[in-house]
């Protein structure tokens, strides 16, 4: 074993074999891989090989595709047979909301490139002649999707890593890993160690084990997952010995369970609800190949329900079932990316479709590695999405919930109930008894909308198909009736969502934006750093607001703040809540190290609210000294005030396009405040309002979010930054690509109106259309309660963004006329903001 690598791997299953085989086809030939026992012997041996390009993740959708492309090459470049079986992968809908979410995935996967049909029961018959299709109305099928052999495809990658100087030892077990004073990383094992510049922990079910040998508590428990292999069925070897096709993966999706053809026979695979975590403390030092007890009394819903759809099941004995552990997140998506807090040092680790995903996330994971960023955006799966919170008592509880929703129905609104409430704010009692009906982010509850008192989804609206699995609504803690019924369309939330906004529009709301993540930056190098890393130029004078963005190497959008100047060395910095780990961690990476500038994160020390509306000045103005005339208090200008006997500083902006304040105050005064706010708003009609009213209100104003129209994927000036990246500063991170980015601009972020729309609104992620030719896709999309306008926010071909332009959306399947119109159609001259 050599003493000095470049990059150094740890964990032989698929996802790190395939890690070492990307950076070895990146050039890296100086890198290792070191396997505790052998290749395989974690969690891949035992997986069912099954590899669904299903995934309503614009960014996961696209690792999974590159996989499965990525497989059926390997064996003309290796020669070794992955055992790559392209029979298709057919998903069974039961009930409309089902039908929906597949019609709501093929727009996505459209926009992916990846090949997907409708079916009807009886051409599912047709393929599947021993499915009954009763309580069948639709479904889909993937043409390119199948099984592979997990264990052949790692050999495979492992060749292909070999063939390009890679170097794999097995039976060698990292037992520490530790930083040098250089930056360099030393690799314990018993047989040696290794210095290198970068690790790669892609350690499965040991993840945490891993994690704890470098400070890192990761996210990452795993859960029990069986399935069950049957005795070879006469009706399959019958078909056999007819030379006619396996009938394909059969997903029944509302009976959460796949099934497959297995050497004659059939395989069954439920996820179902109760699998329990495992591996707690982590695998024992000496587990390999390890299964455990099977328990077949858990399964049994599941069987019956596919017995009820595949009769040919019950007629054939059970030959063996696999009992194996899955690494799961509390969102159910892997961990691919940087480590918070570490220089060089990266996970692969969390993966619960890990033969799926091992192509795709290596692929990237070497790119970032070796080019500094991917090339995909990669927010979905980065390690940095949950926070410190996410301890071990979360993750269990997270962990089984993500795994027995693996098929439920992803509805956009959809918001899981373990864990919860996590991270409260001072007002939360108080919006709570106001009806607020919260969404979670980051751990934080925070309100989505606001139900009238002692409202409940109406009867009409609950009425559920008899399926499986069906929880089509949010389930309050307190074990209440449900207040809002799921759907990809307009929902019983949605007048009540409009009478918000429009409450906005003409009186005055509050907003507890307490969750954003809040960073102070000071220090003599503050503001020079400040402009070295954001595009837009910091306030020059204290007071000043500015709307600033952190840009990637290829001048992509990787992160936005608000940041006001409090004085002349002293900066606020007011980021995405989700993204706070991400953020911060990024800042630290890219502070100087020599004092000039000094970084705290302090979200956790300070609520905010957002007043805004009309009335916002009548209802502030008495509670404080400060004069808040827009002489006196421009737009875009902040300042401490006093509230009454709390305090605040007031920033004038807000998200909304409307008068308002942000105010930011210490959090131990929220509820004060809030009392005291709600008191002088009493003759004002001030009322409580949620984001996704918010986010019906910055659609109207054309406002960009973070991971939708400002991505990696799009550089700044295609997403229309312009007056917020000052190309005329000296340097800042991104500027030298973005001149040339912007003549080969290959998008155009563009405002529509969708016309005719009913029912659905666009959401983000359908697809556009000039006259057939696919030609970009929507972002966010959602209905303009001031405009009275469905609206879609959109990143298309750059000669197809002019106003008046005439487009298709398709919403649903269901094809929409859109026309490209003005930027902010909602108060385009911002003269309510200014008011
Ligand atoms: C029953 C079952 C069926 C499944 N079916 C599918 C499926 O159909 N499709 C799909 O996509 N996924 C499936 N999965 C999931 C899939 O098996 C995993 O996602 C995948 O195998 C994860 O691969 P990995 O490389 O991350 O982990 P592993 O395969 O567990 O590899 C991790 C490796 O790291 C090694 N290691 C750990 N610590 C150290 C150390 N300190 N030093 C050296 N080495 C170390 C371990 O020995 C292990 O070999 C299934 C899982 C189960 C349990």
């Amino acid at each position: 074993m050599k003493s000095h690598a470049r990059v150094v791997v740890v964990g032989g299953g698929v996802v790190g074999v395939s890690t070492l085989y990307h950076l070895a086809r990146k050039g890296v030939q100086d890198c290792v891989l070191l396997e505790r026992k052998e290749l395989t012997s974690g969690s891949t041996w035992h997986a069912a090989g099954l590899l669904p390009l299903f995934n309503l993740s614009y960014s996961v959708g696209q690792l999974h595709k590159y996989s499965v492309a990525l497989y059926k090459t390997l064996e003309a470049e290796t020669g070794l047979n992955a055992g790559f079986s392209q029979v298709s992968n057919i998903r069974l809908a039961c009930t409309p909301d089902r039908m929906d979410e597949y019609r709501y995935y093929a727009g996505i996967a459209k926009t992916i490139g990846v090949d997907v049909r409708f079916l009807t029961p009886e051409q599912v018959k047709e393929i599947w002649p021993l499915a009954d299709m009763d309580g069948v109305i639709g479904a889909i099928q993937h043409p390119d999707d199948g099984y592979i052999q997990p264990a052949d495809l790692t050999q495979a990658l492992a060749r292909g890593a070999r063939m390009r100087g890679a170097e794999i030892h097995r039976n060698v077990t990292v037992t520490a890993i530790t930083q040098k004073p250089s930056g360099e990383w030393l690799v314990t094992t018993a047989q040696g160690e290794i210095t290198c510049e970068h690790v790669v922990l892609a350690t499965g079910s040991f993840a945490r084990k891993t994690g704890a040998m470098v400070g890192l508590d990761i996210p990452v428990i795993p859960v029990e997952h069986q399935y069950l292999v049957t005795e070879p069925h006469p009706a399959i070897q019958q078909r056999k010995r007819n030379g006619l096709p396996e009938m394909g993966v059969l997903r029944e999706s509302d009976a959460s369970y796949y099934m497959r053809e297995e050497n004659g026979g059939l395989l069954l695979g439920p996820y179902e609800v109760g699998a329990p975590c495992c591996y707690l403390n982590g695998p024992d030092k000496d587990s390999e190949y390890e299964l455990f007890q099977p328990d077949l009394d858990r399964l049994l819903p599941y069987i019956e329900a596919a017995i009820k759809r595949v009769p040919a099941f019950a007629e054939v004995g059970i030959k063996q079932v696999y009992n194996g552990a899955i690494a799961y997140t509390p969102d159910g998506s892997p961990i691919v990316g940087p480590a918070w807090g570490k220089r060089n040092l990266w996970l692969n680790e969390g993966h619960s479709f890990g033969i799926t995903a091992a192509g795709g996330a290596g692929w990237q994971l070497a790119e970032w590695i070796v080019e500094g960023e991917p090339s995909i955006d990669m927010m979905g799966v980065d390690p940095r999405r949950f926070g410190p919170y996410a301890g071990a008592g979360y993750l269990k509880q997270k962990t089984e919930e993500a795994y027995a929703k693996v098929f439920s129905i992803h509805f956009p609104e959809e918001e899981r109930g373990a864990a919860r409430p996590l991270r409260r704010t001072p007002s939360y009692d108080r919006l709570k008894a106001l009806g607020a009906v919260f969404g979670s982010v980051f751990g934080w509850e925070r309100p989505g909308w606001f139900a009238p008192p002692g409202y409940t989804v109406p009867e009409a609206e609950l009425a559920i198909p008899d399926v499986l699995l069906n929880t089509p609504h949010d389930t309050p803690a307190d074990g209440s009736a449900p207040r809002e019924r799921w759907s990809f369309r307009r929902n019983n939330a949605f007048p009540f969502i409009g009478a918000e906004c429009r409450h906005v529009r003409d009186a005055a709301g509050i907003l507890d934006m307490s969750p954003f993540a809040k960073y102070t930056v000071s220090g003599p190098g503050a503001e020079d750093w400040l402009n070295r890393v954001f595009a837009n130029r910091m306030p020059r004078k204290p007071g000043g607001i500015a709307l600033c963005h952190v840009l990637t190497k290829r001048g992509g959008v990787l992160a936005e703040a608000t940041i006001f100047r409090e004085a002349e060395q002293d900066f606020y910095l007011v980021m995405a809540g989700a993204q706070e780990r991400h953020d911060w961690d990024m800042l630290q990476k890219l502070a100087p190290r020599d004092g000039s500038v000094q970084l705290q994160k302090v979200t956790t020390q300070l609520g905010v609210f957002v007043l805004a509306g009309p009335r916002a000045r009548d209802i502030l103005q008495p509670l404080t000294d400060a004069d808040l005339s827009s002489a006196a208090f421009p737009w875009l200008t902040g300042k401490p005030i006093s509230v009454g006997h709390a305090q605040a500083t007031a920033l004038r902006v807000n998200f909304v396009g409307e008068l308002g304040w942000e105010l930011h105050h210490p959090i131990e005064m929220g509820a004060t405040l809030f009392d005291l706010l709600l008191e002088a708003g009493r003759k004002h009609d001030l009322r409580p309002f949620g984001m996704k009213a918010m986010d019906s209100l910055r659609l109207e104003k054309s406002y960009r979010v973070v991971g939708r129209e400002l991505s990696i994927e799009y550089g700044a000036l295609e997403s229309g930054l312009d007056r917020f990246v000052q190309l005329k500063k000296p340097a800042f991170l991104g500027r030298a690509a973005l001149a040339e980015a912007h003549a080969a601009a290959k998008n155009r972020f563009v405002t529509l109106e969708v016309h005719g729309v009913t029912d659905a609104d666009a959401r983000g992620s359908e697809p556009i259309f000039y006259r057939g030719e696919l030609i970009g896709r929507t972002t966010s999309g959602g209905y303009g309660w001031r405009l009275e306008k469905s609206l879609a926010l959109a990143m298309l071909r750059p000669d197809l963004g002019e106003p008046g332009t005439e487009l298709t959306v398709t919403i649903l399947a269901k094809d929409f006329k859109a026309t490209v119109i003005a930027e902010s159609p909602y108060d385009p001259r911002n003269e309510r903001l200014k008011a």
